[in-house]
Order: C-alpha cells, then structure tokens, then sequence
C-alpha cells in the first residue's frame, strides 16, 4: 500500500507540470496538392531539429489530387517522405529513380545542394512529408539518398509504432540521422498511454485520424501538441477507436536557421546564393533531375530589391 499520495495522484501532479502548447495546423497547397501545415507554426520554427511538417490530407479523403511535384533544389536539410496510403515515384540529381509505398520510408539528404522532383499515382497519396535541419558539421556536405523497405516496430502494452527516425526505447531506425531526434508513427489503442520522454529533448504530438488528448489537452488531427523540454512522460489519451499520431521529437537545434522555399540556411546571403545557382540551372550545384516534369522557377528572394 502507499502513502498519502498513490500513484494516480502523484501522476495527476507530475500532468499539470508539463508545458503542452497546442497549435492549429493551416490549409495551403503545394503546387495544386491541398495540405496541412503543422510545422512552422506562429512562434514556433523547429521541435529538435524537425524544421517542417506537412501533412498531405485531401479535403476529400476519397478523391485525393495526384501529387505532382517538378524539379526543385533543397539546402541543408533531409526531407522525410512517409505515405498512409498510395504511391509515388521519387527522383532526384543523384540520377535516384525510386517509388515509394506506404510502410516505407524516403529520407533525402541536401547538403550543399540537390534537385527532386515527386509524382505520385494518379489516385494520389495521403501521408507526411517533413523537414529535418542538417546541423552545421554536415549541412554543406554531400547529398544523399535512402530508401528503406523495413522499419523497426515498436511494441509497447497501450501503442505500437513504427520508428522512421531516431530511437526509441532500444528499438533504432536503420535511416541515417545527423543529430538526436526521433520519429514515429504510432497507433495508440483505446484510453491512456503514458509516453516515456527524454527530459532533455522537445516533442510534437499530431494526431493523423482522430483527435488525441496530450496531457490536459486535446490535439485535433492536423494539429500540433508540442511538448516542452522537462517531463520524462506525458500521458496520450485516445477515444474508442484508438488514435494513429506521427510523433517527432529531439534535442533542440541550438542553431538559429533561416528557412524559405526550399532551403534550410543560416543568412540570406546562403540562401541568395543558392536561389541564383538554380535560376542560372548551375548544375554543378543542382544537377539534372530523371522527369518529365517541368521544372520549377524559384520566386524572387524578397530581401533582393526588384530586377
Ligand atoms: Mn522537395
């Protein structure tokens, strides 16, 4: 028997200690394909070094648009591409030619420079697709691809997942990873899990098909419940049906990024540079991409003043 204070009381405590903050993800496109933006978010740029999370959701689930996505660079950054359902074919400067199905993982690496470009089936595709900062030691290194057919499971008694990224709990993703951080796909079963956490990183909790209550909070689908550096758990509650969430988390960047369009930089002259790299088609820096798609023009830096 315990003391005056039982479990469920001393974890009721330990909830009104976590700092969760809840964020509305935004409806935008990408060249005509209807998304949730959850990360970047009003006041928050990055959880650990995830710098960008979209979630492809058609407003009609039945009748997705097929993704089309023509030649464009990335900087500095990997890009992690995971389907809940449908198919796509990835390819890219370093002449990768590779279709992608749900259960499998994409992870794209920058560097100093590469060119993709995404087209899926036409019945389209729903699923994530999600920025990671490279950090400084290996943002200007060279450009990479993997594909990976199998991911570990995680099995635990209220939730399974798979790990894309990271570790979790022993169990470690074979995709490379250039600082901490995690991601996983979990299915959470009925009622309350608790979610073991390392105090020392910061995490994002968004629910995929249903909402998910995170500590005191509820967390709609295409939301964001990001929990702050501290807690060694946080509890996760699902409804009858259970509850499938991407979780993504890590040890804080500790690097000042800047982000647009495509690049992942620290200054605008970084971004400058690559911007005028790719409008001059520098195919030393971005190569030739293996498509049919029309490539795509860059917008104007608007830090540049007008031609
Ligand atoms: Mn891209």
């Amino acid at each position: 028997m315990s003391g005056p204070l039982d479990e469920r009381d001393s974890r009721w405590i330990n909830e009104h200690q976590i700092g969760v903050e809840v964020r509305q993800g935004r409806s935008t496109d990408v060249l005509g394909t209807a998304v949730t933006r959850v990360l970047p978010t009003k006041g928050r740029r990055t959880v650990g070094p995830w710098c960008f999370v979209d979630l492809i959701i058609p407003p009609d689930a039945d009748d997705p648009d097929p993704l089309e996505i023509g030649p464009h660079p990335h900087i500095g950054l990997h890009t992690v591409t995971w389907l809940f359902t449908g198919e796509a074919l990835h390819s890219d400067s370093l002449g990768t030619e590779q279709v992608i199905r749900p259960g499998q993982l994409n992870l794209m690496t920058a560097g100093r420079g590469i060119a993709h470009a995404e087209l899926s089936s036409p019945e389209g595709v729903i699923g994530a697709q999600m920025w990671v900062a490279q950090p400084e030691a290996t943002r200007h290194g060279d450009p990479g691809f993997e594909h990976h057919g199998v991911l570990p499971i995680i099995e635990r008694s209220t939730w399974r997942g798979r790990v894309l990224l990271g570790s979790y709990g022993g169990v470690t993703s074979p995709a490379r990873i250039d600082s901490p951080l995690v991601g996983i796909d979990m299915h959470l079963t009925p009622g309350r899990s608790l979610l073991e956490l390392d105090p020392t990183w910061e995490y994002g909790v968004v629910p995929i098909d249903t909402a998910v209550k995170v500590a005191e909070d509820i967390v709609e689908p295409g939301w964001i419940g990001l929990v702050e550096r501290g807690p060694h758990e946080v509890p996760l509650e699902a409804g009858h049906g259970g509850a499938r969430v991407l979780l993504v988390g890590g040890e804080p960047l500790g690097e000042r990024i800047q982000m647009w369009w495509n690049f992942v930089a620290r200054s605008k002259e970084e971004m400058t540079e690559a911007w005028r790299a790719w409008q001059a088609h520098d195919t030393d820096r971005f190569g030739p991409v293996p498509t049919k798609l029309a490539r795509l023009d860059a917008p104007r830096p608007p830090w540049l003043s007008p031609d």
